[in-house]
């Protein structure tokens, strides 16, 4: 995958009670798990310590404990919950593959098991916000600081805040704008609705189209993938044209190469200022 190193675990027996069948959460059964750990294990190889690299004795700790303390119904949900918790928990984890088999599976026919298996990892957003109604400040910040301390965030760079002049719309107060870049679990779907939250907690009310606003937030990249939904374009389709986007987007990301245009937001800064 990407070319990271693996740590893999293969096959923890783990009794726990998952299961759609009353018998089997009352009871309990055998599930088996196989771990894929992505990292890099350059440092850990270098160093011979065993603080530079992911510590597969707990991991198996971990995950049998994770295993036993909650009940799910469908291995998909103990799959999904499992490896959340295992990115959130190890720093130094970029994604995870996970196996999850259930031999005893209530079948009633011969077969070694039934198993999901599903691979996750962390994603890198670009964001762009932007707040032009009443303290405008403590808008940003606010917004800075939800996806701060979302669980399904990590190591947030903000950019510094940008006072600029209305786009497209030009009878309303000045803009206040800034870019961070974060490390997600989100998919580009949970982290739009994410944004609207924010916004809505800014009690964002939407008038007219680019009018005044306690807060916007836009996705400008995920990773480099190109999205044209109903309800979501990534790369946001008008960045390239924005100063108030590309100037602070500058500041933390200056070599992050636009996946369409193929350009550097350096690059497109520099053409656009032109
Ligand atoms: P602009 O998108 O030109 O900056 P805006 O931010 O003022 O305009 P909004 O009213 O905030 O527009 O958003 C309208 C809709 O745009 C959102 O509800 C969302 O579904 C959609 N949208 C599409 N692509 C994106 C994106 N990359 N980031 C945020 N919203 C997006
Ligand atoms: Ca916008
Ligand atoms: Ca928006």
């Amino acid at each position: 995958m990407k070319g990271y190193d693996t740590i893999k675990i293969e096959n923890l027996q783990v009794f726990a009670n998952h299961g759609v069948f009353p018998e089997e959460t009352a009871l309990g059964q055998k599930f088996v798990l196989s771990l894929k750990l992505y990292t890099d294990t350059r440092r850990a190889g270098k160093s011979d310590e065993l603080a530079a690299s992911i510590d597969y004795g707990d991991v198996c700790l971990q995950a049998t404990k994770f295993m036993q303390e909650h009940t799910y119904r469908l291995i998909e949900a103990a799959a999904e919950n499992l490896a959340e918790m295992l990115l959130t928990k190890y720093e130094l984890l970029a994604g995870v593959t996970v196996e999850l088999k259930k031999p005893w599976a209530p079948i009633g026919l011969p077969v070694d098991y039934a198993a999901v298996e599903i691979t996750r990892f962390w994603h890198r957003a670009y964001m762009a916000v932007g707040s032009n109604m009443g303290d405008k400040k403590a808008y940003l910040d606010g917004a800075v600081k939800l996806f701060k301390e979302s669980p399904l965030c990590r190591n947030l760079r903000c950019s510094s805040y940008m006072a600029t002049e209305p786009y497209g719309v030009t009878d309303q107060d000045e803009f206040l704008n800034a870019c961070f870049t974060v490390e997600t679990l989100m998919s580009p779907e949970e982290l739009l609705d994410f944004a609207h939250e924010a916004e809505n907690a800014a009690g964002r009310v939407r008038t007219r189209h680019w009018g005044p606003r306690t807060l916007d937030v836009d996705i400008i990249f995920y990773d480099d993938e190109v999205i044209s939904g109903d309800n979501l374009t990534v790369p946001h389709p008008d960045m390239q044209n924005r100063d108030f986007v590309l100037g602070p987007l500058s500041e933390i990301a200056p070599g992050k190469v636009h996946p369409v245009l193929g350009k550097t937001v350096k690059q497109l800064l520099a053409e656009l200022s032109e």
